[in-house]
């Protein structure tokens, strides 16, 4: 398939803003693109090149993708400056600059989609001495064959700036629209991509198998299955209710990081929240797994937390992130060690547990685990008296937790779905604050008096996931220690942008704008409408958003989710309602 087509497909994608026709337009690219193209098409369209799990990253920096458009344009360097400058943003730039190319050096051979993703794993995967120069030439060498429209679409890739607005479900509606005939089918499509999240792969077995190869995927170890996700409700009498007075299973909400741990005879592999492998983390907690799992075959989910080893008392999350090193995490074992909290069995010897009640999960779960200082199954109280869990809700607080989740016994295992099955219940709601949000840095102001030379405030976004962009809910300068304050501009550094991003909303201008991807935890006493922030503009009152009032850092960069993870506006939204419940109507 030639990637003009794709390019001009992307042109008018781009220009679409409603769901219905982005999804029509998309299936009519699925059904022209050959069978086995349809995954790399899928991967590039979301601006991947793997699914995510496989962590093949792209992000080349901005300095090296100016560069290559000036090799590739023959232009100076500071012409290619000032019009990516002018443009904000490095596809138009391209494209403008090798309008103007000179026709002798125009393209000699046409570009496949195939060749692009070719190239560009090639560009992921080469590490060490002399890859810069080799990503260079790589690049150079696809921008001298395409043409300017083309040259547009794979800058915006390369710089991951490629931002179509194809969520997962537009995806997956396209594919059905495209492929399936049953309008039915489409939840068999989203349940073999919650327990396989490979659209790529997903898509491509649509199209030449039809329903009974979807249906044919199945839990696979090794490959992550997308996390079942909590909602909220402010009290145990309230979650009862929810579910409808039964007896329920309260668990203690672990502060520390979920593990998705795959065992195999082939060894131990852990998935993070956002499915990333981070085995090598915890080398400790794979000798573990490998010592108390009997199951040869098992996916199990853990949340993982740092232990004090002469009390067996939980530590805060913070004393994670020693584990986050490059280097030294031998030392972070030794110096930081940790427990494992499983909460839920989804495969066990040769069994998929996924559509089985918790209840039968949780009886395997304790049926393969051995209970040793450091492994246990999470503990537990099972009832239906809103009481009980208010008192075991003191318990786990006192023992150095966040609160509690309460569990439906008879639920199967929802992946990738947050649904009242699992409800936590949080002491934060006791006082009037409202849930932690997770809210990325868009921005930020320099600091004064014992910030100066340093960020003394950062300007967060909320994601508005219909727009797909990150809209300005507020600035927050409080809860930072001196470490933060100079730890946070470092891992800032790479996402700096000399213009507003493309995906970012905001009226309040920074000193400094970022791409989001650091995310912040933030607590906020309320959220209030604003004629300054972009967040739910007009949902609530024409010409305002909402914004946070007296927000703190809560010491945790939530580097296990991604920006697309964070809080979104929807869910703002609902908050903000809630609270009006809670507060009574505004005199
Ligand atoms: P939060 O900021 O509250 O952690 P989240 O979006 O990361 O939000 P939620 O769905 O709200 O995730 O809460 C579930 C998270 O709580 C899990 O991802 C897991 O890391 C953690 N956790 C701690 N204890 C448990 C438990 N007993 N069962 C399930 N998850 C638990």
């Amino acid at each position: 398939m030639d990637y003009t087509k794709v390019a001009e497909c992307y042109s008018v994608l781009e220009g679409i803003s409603g769901r219905n026709e982005l999804t029509r337009v998309l299936a009519l690219l699925f059904k022209e693109t050959p069978k086995s193209e349809l995954g790399i098409l899928v991967y590039l369209t979301q601006g991947k090149l793997r699914p995510d799990y496989e962590g093949v990253e792209l992000g080349l920096a901005e300095k090296m993708a100016l560069r290559a458009i000036a090799g590739a344009s023959g232009l100076a360097s500071e012409k290619v400056h000032r019009t990516y400058v002018k443009f904000g943003d490095i596809g138009t730039a391209a494209q403008k600059l090798l309008e103007g190319r000179a026709q002798d050096t125009l393209f000699s051979e046409r570009l496949t989609l195939r060749r692009v993703h070719e190239t560009l794993m090639k560009i992921a995967r080469k590490a060490g001495s002399g890859s810069v120069e080799a990503k260079q030439s790589l690049l150079l060498s696809l921008l001298n064959d395409s043409t300017p429209l083309e040259a547009k679409y794979i800058m915006r890739t390369v710089t991951g700036g490629l931002r179509l607005g194809v969520a997962d479900y537009t995806v997956i509606d396209a594919a059905a629209l495209a492929f399936l005939g049953d309008k039915e089918d489409r939840a068999k499509v989203e349940r073999a991509y919650n327990v396989h999240p490979d659209l790529g792969f997903i898509v491509e077995e649509l199209a030449s198998g039809g329903v009974a190869a979807v249906e044919g995927v199945r839990v696979d170890v090794g490959v992550p299955i997308r996390p079942m996700l909590a909602e909220r409700l402010e009290s145990a009498k309230a979650i009862v209710d929810k579910m409808g007075g039964k007896t329920v299973a309260a668990e203690y909400k672990l502060d520390g990081e979920r593990l998705q741990v795959h065992k195999s005879v082939a060894g131990v592999s852990l998935f993070s929240r956002r499915l990333e492998v981070i085995t090598g983390h915890y080398p400790d907690a794979v000798e573990l797994v490998k010592d108390t799992v009997s199951a040869k075959e098992a996916i199990l989910e853990a949340e993982v937390v740092a232990i004090d080893e002469d009390t067996g008392d939980y530590l805060p999350f913070q004393e994670l992130m020693h584990r986050r090193r490059k280097h030294g995490v031998d030392k972070a074992v030794a110096d930081y060690p940790i427990a494992l909290n499983f909460f839920d069995a989804l495969f066990v010897g040769r069994s998929d547990l996924t559509l089985e009640p918790y209840s039968a999960r949780r009886k395997k779960l304790e049926a393969v685990l051995k209970v040793t200082p450091r492994t246990r199954p999470v503990p537990r109280l099972t009832t239906s008296l809103p009481e009980e869990i208010e008192a075991f809700m003191e318990q786990a607080i006192q023992d150095g937790c966040e609160g509690l989740l309460v569990k439906d016994l008879d639920s199967p295992y929802r992946a990738g779905a947050r649904e009242f099955a699992w409800i936590k219940l949080k002491r934060e709601y006791r006082s009037e604050l409202t849930d932690t949000l997770d809210l990325p840095i868009i921005g930020a102001f320099h600091g004064r008096g014992r910030r100066t030379g340093n960020y003394g405030t950062y300007l967060l976004g909320a994601h508005d996931t219909e727009r797909g962009v990150f809209t300005s809910i507020g600035k927050v300068g409080t809860g930072f220690t001196d470490d933060d304050l100079t730890r946070i501009p470092k891992v800032l550094k790479s996402l700096e942008s000399r213009v507003k991003p493309s995906n970012v909303e905001s009226k309040m201008v920074p000193d400094a704008w970022f791409r989001p991807g650091v995310i912040l935890e933030v607590i906020a006493s309320e959220l209030t409408l604003s004629p300054i922030h972009t967040a739910a503009k007009d949902r609530i009152r024409p010409g305002a958003g909402l914004s946070l009032r007296f927000p703190k850092f809560t010491g945790k960069i939530r580097d296990d989710k991604r920006p697309d993870d964070s809080t979104t506006v929807e869910e703002l939204v609902s908050m903000y309602n809630r609270q009006l419940k809670k507060l009574g109507p505004v005199r």
